[in-house]
């Protein structure tokens, strides 16, 4: 899962950006509401945590601007105007949800779960396929209930194959939702990640499609 922070402020951008890496996300960030539009509309990602008073181009029309250009990823936004009507104008903008400063950041990891799931169509925060159980809520996975421990980016390969797990996924998209921004991007480490996954993980459940990419396979139910 890959995620873009914009806030001007430093220390709560930085903030954002520690506690959402270690609750496993990829992060990219933006200070300015320029820098900010350009990157949430050229990089894939999976949701937005913007501010919406920002220097250089105001928050609610970048948002507006995105959602013109058919930009679909989630928008979470700061907001630390309690005014209801300025939730309305950012919610009307595009914002799927909102949080008010000053906030807890247990709030926003929540707030960003139930946006990520939904907007891959799941309800719960528990994804299972077959024996394997991955809960984002602590970021533990399971085989028959025993725990197994993966590093950072083998979540993330597993946590987005779960989370698209009716479809294929490419390598090239594995890439684009896996690493920050300036990380320096290897397509063939995916498959380094996928052949320790399968190690760890009961062999049969990631299947390669020759040529497109990789779904996950729930032998019992014969998806
Ligand atoms: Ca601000």
């Amino acid at each position: 899962m890959r995620l873009l922070v914009v806030e001007d402020d430093p220390d709560l951008n930085r903030q954002l950006v520690t506690a959402l890496g270690e609750a496993g996300y990829a992060v990219d960030t933006a200070f300015d509401g320029e820098e900010g539009h350009f990157l949430g509309d050229t990089e894939p990602y999976d949701a937005v945590v913007r501010d919406i008073g920002l220097p250089k181009k105001d928050g609610l029309s970048v948002l507006e601007q995105w959602r013109r250009d058919d930009r679909k990823m989630s928008v979470l936004i700061l907001t630390a105007r309690e005014r209801w009507s300025d939730k309305v104008a950012g919610m009307d903008a595009g914002a799927d949800d909102y949080v008010a400063k000053p906030f807890h950041m247990e709030e926003v990891l929540a707030r960003l779960r139930a946006l990520v799931r939904r907007s891959a169509g799941h309800a719960h925060n528990e994804m299972e396929c077959g024996s394997v159980r991955l809960d984002t809520r602590t970021s533990r996975v399971t085989v028959d209930g025993q725990g197994v421990k993966l590093t950072s980016h083998e979540y993330r390969v597993l946590h987005y194959l779960m989370l698209h797990r009716e479809r294929v996924v490419s390598r090239t998209e594995l890439v684009e939702h896996l690493y920050e921004q300036d990380f320096d991007r290897d397509s063939n480490t995916v498959e380094v990640f996928i052949g320790r996954l399968r190690k760890k993980l009961p062999g049969d459940l990631i299947t390669t499609v020759r040529g497109l990419g990789y779904r996950l396979t729930d032998i019992e139910d014969g998806a």
